[in-house]
């Protein structure tokens, strides 16, 4: 009898032929999310995958592997060989350990059989370690519909027992879905769309816009915490650090002062382009969300859209505050985004910005810039770090 955590992994059962890859990245995430605490063993059976650790550091580990994307539930499990005298133990075991975690007076029994040569079917298992738990504890009944808890047990090249099923996140494991470059705000909303796009497998980088002097140096150091809790889901993020100022000045004293926001963020957008196109990014990512703010009404967005050639990824744009929110929380990236520091984009902040922008007004206010040597300026002076 050895206590093991399993790993189920999600959609990733649709892969087909490009299965062994999905769960080799999957591996991979997963040790590197727990290999500082320590692990013996990680090995896939049938289907799943399982961790053999020391099980005082089992609520680290799951901690951490609830972190990992491409997972869909984890299970500290009993395993045992076949043999059912075994099996029997272990279901003893496991609704000992259920009842000092809860209250169970009712429970189901679920079998799982991907070994078709075992003499029980799975039926039987079921009704014969239910019967064996009726009879060990007194107190408790079976409840098919809705029981307190269910006793899981696989019938695999080994058996598991196990009565948890702790939800995780879901989604593709981190790097198999090409590489994205995130405009990333001191705000509440691009961190939770680097992690929405991350959860699809993209890797993430970041890039965010200051304007020192005018914002602080601890502005960015809020940043900089906000792509370190993305971190811990992604694996290490590249992370540009672009100064603005010069360009926010020119335009300011170039350009029409409502538009003053939107030629900003076509900036924004067409520095993030060009540090995809040196680093061979595929996408960029922002946390646009639609009717949001006075820049985010759909003809602003079109407008910001227009200045770059590659796909803008917007995981937020259908989405309320409220929601957004939500998901900031539970991912921890919403106490540090509510730090009370200054944005880039206040510092010049217009008092009536254009809402409904014509790209042929702002293509003709930016006749006034030079456009390609401002751009090349702000990635020159850029600073480049690497946040773990
Ligand atoms: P956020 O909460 O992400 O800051 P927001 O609701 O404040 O979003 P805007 O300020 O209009 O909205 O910004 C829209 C998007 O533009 C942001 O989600 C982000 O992707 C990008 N962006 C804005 N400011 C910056 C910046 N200083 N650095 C990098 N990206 C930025
Ligand atoms: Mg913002």
């Amino acid at each position: 009898m050895k206590k093991v955590i399993s790993v189920s992994m999600g959609e990733m059962v649709l892969k087909g032929l490009n299965r062994g890859y999905f769960e080799d990245r999957l591996i991979k995430q997963m040790i590197r999310s727990i290999k500082d605490i320590g692990y013996e063993k990680i090995y896939k059976e049938a289907g799943k995958i399982y961790v053999e650790a020391d099980p005082v550091d089992y609520p680290d580990i799951i901690n951490r592997l609830k972190k990992v994307f491409g997972l869909v539930y984890i299970s500290p499990c009993i395993r045992v060989n076949k043999e059912f005298d075994d099996i029997n133990r272990a279901a003893i075991l496991a609704m000992k350990e259920a009842r000092e975690r809860t209250n169970v007076r009712t429970f189901k029994v679920e079998t799982s059989r991907s070994d078709k040569s075992y003499p029980l079917k799975s039926p039987e298992i079921s009704r014969k370690v239910g019967g064996l738990i009726l009879r060990n504890f007194q107190d408790v009944k079976v409840d098919v519909h809705n029981p307190d808890v269910y006793l899981y047990v696989d019938i695999k090249d080994n058996a598991y027992v196990y009565t948890e099923r702790i939800k995780t996140h879901g989604g593709l494991p981190a790097g198999t879905g090409g590489k994205g470059l995130l405009l990333l705000s001191g705000g509440i909303d691009s961190p939770v769309a680097g992690f929405i796009m991350a959860k699809r497998g993209l890797t993430i980088n970041a890039v965010h816009y200051h304007s020192y002097p005018f914002t602080s140096e601890r502005a960015e150091e809020k940043v900089k915490d906000l792509a370190e809790t993305l971190a811990r889901y992604t694996g290490k993020i590249k992370f540009f650090s672009v100064n603005l100022l010069e360009i926010q000045k020119e335009i300011n004293s170039k350009c029409p002062e409502r538009e003053m926001t939107i030629l900003s963020r076509r900036f924004m957008m067409r520095i993030a382009e060009r540090i995809a196109s040196d680093n061979k990014y595929h996408a960029l990512i922002t946390g646009e969300s639609l009717g949001q703010v006075a820049s985010q009404t759909v003809q602003g967005i079109a407008v910001t859209n227009n200045a770059v050639k590659l796909p803008v990824f917007r995981p937020l744009i259908g989405m309320d505050k409220v929601d957004i929110v939500r998901i900031a929380e539970d991912i921890e990236t919403y106490d540090i985004s509510i730090r009370p520091f200054e944005d880039c984009c206040t510092v010049f902040l217009p008092k009536h910005p254009v809402t409904k922008p014509r790209v042929e007004d702002i293509v003709k206010s930016e006749e006034a810039l030079d456009v390609d040597s401002l751009v090349e300026n702000a990635v020159k002076n850029m600073k480049v770090y690497t946040i773990e």
